[in-house]
């Protein structure tokens, strides 16, 4: 399997760096125009996530994004070290959002679920967050 990973701060501008990364990684692959707005929708979605909600918006933290791929299958690891999730199933139901305050409409995990064949996510309070992708 050919492999990469990146880290890079928890500051918003990071998510283009993330996702366009991510697709100029895939090219070998020659993915359907629909495919790769998938991949890129997954890895916005998980990034801002670690953001806003992991880190709460503090910049120094670190987001661990690692894409492994060969011809079969496209493998998207993403993980924080921010707040954790103290109730997993609450939170990846479709419109739940704990900030509001921030006008966020819920939808990322159902999201990101719905564009990926095999989606988990693993958290620890105080800990971190990690999703596990597959497409
Ligand atoms: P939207 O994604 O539609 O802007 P949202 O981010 O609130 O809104 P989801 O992405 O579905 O919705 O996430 C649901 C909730 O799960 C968040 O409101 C937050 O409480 C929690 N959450 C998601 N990702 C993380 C993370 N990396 N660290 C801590 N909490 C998280
Ligand atoms: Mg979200």
């Amino acid at each position: 399997m050919n492999e990469m990973k990146l880290v890079f701060k928890s500051r918003l501008e990071n998510e283009v760096f993330a996702r366009t990364s991510v697709v100029a990684f895939l090219a070998p692959l020659h993915l359907s125009m629909e495919t790769l707005m998938e991949i890129k929708t997954i890895i916005a979605e998980g990034v801002v996530n670690a953001m806003i909600h992991g880190y709460e918006g503090k910049e120094e933290g670190d987001v661990y994004l690692e894409v492994c791929y060969d011809e079969e299958i496209v493998i998207i690891d993403l993980y924080d070290q921010g707040c954790g999730i103290a109730d997993i199933e609450t939170a990846m139901q479709p419109l739940y959002t704990s900030r509001q305050d921030l006008e966020r409409s819920g939808m990322g995990f159902t999201i990101m679920q719905s564009f990926a064949d095999v989606f988990r996510v693993e958290s620890t309070p105080g800990v971190g967050t990690s999703l596990h992708m597959e497409k």
